[in-house]
């Protein structure tokens, strides 16, 4: 693994007890061990039509072109047409599916084609946020369209003067959203289609009351679409509630295997040892690749960032704690390989369009299946062999 500078590494600090404070994952060891790695499965996909087999407005054929965007990825062959047609839609898509241009290639549409239009998009976080933003911007080219991001951490007077400018998209997390309805500076009320991405995500993140507020404020006669990496009950009936009767799911696979990742345990019995091993399994670790570190807690985070950063490790952190702009230039590090460790939260990665890491660590283990599937997922991707460890208490 590559390090800062050549300067001799510092030993850890003793009794640091801030990483400790963590709920306690309800897994087990064997949970995490999979050494049998199969050869990733190659995607046999064939696109039964291209875009240009698409009615769209010709500006936007050009961009999705330039994007490099050749055929559709399969959520968006099989979302864009009823997207177009008007139908609600229910998307059970992850990151790195192509999801986000499966609703803004028809959306985009829809803005150029009709003045009435006004679109919401909601995201748990603001980089999820800020990403579909940059994807609008770019498949949005030469259509005098306009967005505005109505995230947290940014001066919400610019963002009201975007709104009274006139923009008929807007995107943002539901916390912003809320506070701009209720100062009365974005009227809901005349929007004609809602997006909602990562509905999972914005409900484990304690949205829901939010969500169901801002629905409720759409009209009646709206075009919703809904999106999330895993449907259960609870969702697919919060969903149906605010779905008309006809709407489409569409289901691309129960859940993505991951036989193509090898997977193995790193013990410890105490804080220091635990530390130790992280140092080793970061030093032994030679290969030419981007390593993400998970830990529970936004401390947690804290804590690695600072000791590896001691170890004149390339390593830097992610949680929802630190500043917008600082969250963003952490990203780009990460993506050009300025820094080759990353370390964060589950809140902070999820939905980050980060694909080809080649090792997940588990610092902390996580507290449930669906998290640790949904963590090591950002290994082993595009037809590569993946790897993750996970620590485990002794
Ligand atoms: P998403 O699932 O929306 O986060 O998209 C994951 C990545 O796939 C992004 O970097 C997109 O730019 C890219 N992408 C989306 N659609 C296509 C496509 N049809 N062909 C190739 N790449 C795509």
């Amino acid at each position: 693994m590559n390090r800062r500078g050549g300067k001799s590494p510092h030993s850890f600090k003793r009794g640091n007890k801030s990483s400790q404070r963590k709920p306690k994952s309800t897994l087990k060891s064997h949970n995490f061990i999979h050494r049998e790695v199969q050869p990733p499965e190659v995607s046999t996909h064939v696109a039964e039509y291209s875009y240009t087999d698409l009615d769209l407005h010709a500006n936007l054929q050009h961009n999705i072109k330039e994007k490099g965007y050749t055929k559709p990825t399969p959520i968006q062959e099989q979302t864009i047409p009823p997207i177009l047609r008007g139908e609600d839609v229910l998307g059970i898509a992850q990151t790195g599916s192509g999801k986000t241009a499966a609703f803004l290639i028809p959306l985009l549409d829809k803005l150029a084609k009709n003045q009435d239009e006004n679109i919401l998009i909601l995201a748990p976080t603001r980089e999820l946020a800020e990403q579909i933003n940059e994807e609008f911007r770019s498949l949005g080219k030469k259509l005098g369209l306009f967005s505005v991001l109505c995230v947290g951490g940014q001066s919400m007077r610019k963002q009201i003067e975007l709104i009274e400018k006139g923009s008929r998209m807007v995107i943002g997390t539901p916390g912003r959203i809320m506070d701009l309805t209720e100062k009365g500076k974005l009227d809901i009320s005349r929007m004609s289609t809602i997006v909602l991405d990562e509905v999972d995500r914005m409900l484990d993140m304690g949205f829901i009351e939010d969500i169901r507020y801002l629905i409720r404020e759409f009209p009646e006669e709206r075009h919703s679409l809904f999106f999330s990496a895993t449907l259960d009950p609870k969702i697919q009936a919060l969903m149906q509630e605010f779905l008309k009767p006809s709407y489409k799911e569409v289901k691309l696979q129960d859940s993505p295997s991951s036989d193509h990742i090898h997977q193995d345990i790193v013990t410890y019995s105490h804080p220091e040892e635990k530390q130790r091993k992280l140092k080793e399994l970061l030093e032994d670790y030679q290969e030419d690749g981007k390593v993400l570190v998970f830990a529970n807690t936004k401390k947690g985070v804290d804590f690695l960032e600072r000791n590896l950063q001691k170890l004149n490790f390339a390593a830097i952190g992610i949680h929802g704690d630190k500043e917008q702009r600082e969250r963003k230039r952490t990203l780009n590090q990460f993506k050009s390989g300025e820094s080759n460790i990353l370390i964060a939260t589950d809140v902070a990665a999820r939905g980050l369009d980060i694909n080809n890491v080649s090792m997940v660590v588990n610092y902390d283990a996580p507290d449930n299946y669906d998290d640790y599937i949904h963590r090591i997922g950002r290994t082993g991707r595009a037809g590569a062999i993946g790897k993750a460890r996970t620590f485990v208490e002794e």
